[in-house]
């Protein structure tokens, strides 16, 4: 039934959040040098900065942390995990992490090649900084319909471009080419899905240069449901046929638990190859802790089990895709520039559309992330000129990225359409005052420009 599309879930327990002054917040953005990070979040009405470990878990996640068994090793709480991890996997191996980065820093280390490249559709920050510690050359090589955040028409612009990797194949040789990531969804374009024919044919290109595939599956759900709704043939297929085939088309890998696993933490390194996994739990034993918890207690491991087969629930993929739509269809109506179409996991606001007058190095979505803090106490982030600028090594000049955008990020269970309505109202009035607002200067940076954005300080113009 199509009018049936309220959440699939009742509150049974809340938090207060806090409505502030404007007065307030002038204050705070002042002491917070206009870095949003740098915001207490008691001081923030609707917390958008992102949809990593902000999850409300369920009534039977919270039981099940109760069932949690704590022992050093073989914990019975691993052993559910495994078996959540391979249903949902279709993989046999698995060594839990205390996070994401953590899982990405053993992928890499596994699979990242001092002088070689390391292809992607656009690699997840933690793993491109594990990358080029490692001396290995990262390349994003997303479709060029997922640079253009004003077309909607590709249903997957989180796509690699094969033909890219076919010429870097025919230019440098395959074995220049240590490993082939894609990232599902796509974070740095909008949480853009890959289809399942790309990944398909991406293997098997890869297959037959002996290239491994790893897959970064911190939103497989996410990416699972959109190839349902959008791809020829997956209609009828359920969530979790979908991800076990998405993963038969790689070795190994990679998540964040705390996205679509429903959790506040955690990640997973997982993996088909048994040399693999032994490489992996020897790394895992000297940075994580033993191999049957990996940093995570007993009671994180029963919570994620759950999490994960909860994430792909059919109900409440549907209600989590269209509440990040709602929230996109209501910023359209008035006239907001978004990343189109909207994907799974917030919406992107193009910073260069928005405040047209308002030039890259003067950072046009950090001004509208401090806009909407001000107006509203919605907090995002900005993921535009700050967070993937950068510099040239040699003379130190500036090079603006592509990607100019200010993130809404949709925690999961955790705000209604309600919410929705107030962030669309306020950025609807700061976008009919847009001519009033100038650009922002950057006054402060710490020495590693691509993890500027946490700590910087700013002025405004
Ligand atoms: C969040 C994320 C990571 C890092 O995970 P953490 O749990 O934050 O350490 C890696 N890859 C992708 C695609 C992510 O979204």
């Amino acid at each position: 039934m199509k009018f049936m599309t309220a959440e699939p879930f009742r509150i049974k327990m809340v938090e207060r959040i806090k409505k502030t002054t404007k007065e307030e917040r002038q204050g705070w953005l002042k002491e917070a040098n206009y870095n949003a990070f740098k915001i207490k979040a008691e001081n923030v009405y609707i917390d958008c900065l992102t949809d990593s470990g902000t999850s409300a878990m369920s009534s039977e996640q919270w039981s099940a942390l109760m069932l949690g068994d704590e022992s050093y090793a073989g914990s019975k709480s691993f052993y559910k995990l495994e078996e959540s991890v391979q249903d949902i996997f279709g993989m046999p191996y698995v060594q839990p992490t205390h996070q994401g980065r953590a899982a990405d820093y053993i992928m890499a280390k596994l699979y990242a090649k001092e002088g070689k490249y390391a292809i992607g559709n656009m690699h997840f920050d933690t793993f491109r900084g594990n990358a080029e510690v490692l001396g290995a050359i990262p390349v994003d090589y997303v479709i060029d319909e997922g640079k253009d955040t004003a077309s909607a028409a590709h249903p997957f612009k989180g796509n690699i471009d094969i033909n890219k990797i076919e010429n870097l194949i025919e230019e440098k040789g395959s074995e220049q080419i240590s490993v082939v990531i894609i990232t599902v969804t796509c974070n740095n374009n909008g949480g853009q899905p890959v289809s399942m024919q790309n990944i398909r044919e991406v293997s098997a290109l890869a297959g037959r240069y002996n290239i491994p595939v790893v897959i970064d599956s911190a939103r497989l759900a996410e990416n699972a449901y959109f190839i349902q709704q959008r791809e020829d043939g997956y209609k009828n297929k359920s969530i979790k046929e979908i991800t076990r085939e998405m993963f038969s088309y790689c070795e190994t890998a990679t998540m964040s638990s705390k996205k679509d696993g429903l959790v506040n933490i955690g990640g997973l390194f997982v993996t088909r190859d048994e040399e693999v996994l032994q490489m992996a739990q020897q790394l895992a034993i000297v940075h994580e802790g033993f191999i049957t918890y990996g940093g995570l207690t007993g009671r994180d491991l029963e919570a994620l089990a759950v999490g994960l087969q909860e994430g792909c629930d059919q109900q409440y993929l549907e209600y989590r895709i269209n509440q990040v739509k709602y929230l996109g269809d209501r910023l359209e109506e008035k006239g907001v520039p978004i990343v189109k179409p909207t994907g799974g996991h917030g919406v992107y606001v193009d910073g260069r559309r928005f405040f047209p007058h308002i030039p890259q190095h003067e950072f046009p979505s950090q001004r509208l992330v401090v806009a909407l803090y001000e107006e509203a106490g919605v907090r995002a982030v900005e993921l535009g000129a700050c967070a993937f600028g950068s510099k040239d090594p040699v003379t130190q000049e500036p090079i603006w990225p592509d990607v100019e955008t200010m993130r809404i990020g949709i925690s999961r269970r955790v705000y209604t359409n309600s919410h929705m309505d107030v962030i669309a109202n306020a950025l609807g009035e700061i976008y009919k005052n847009r001519n009033e607002y100038k650009g922002m200067k950057l006054v402060y940076e710490g020495p590693i420009t691509s993890l500027r954005h946490f700590t910087a300080g700013f002025e405004l113009l």
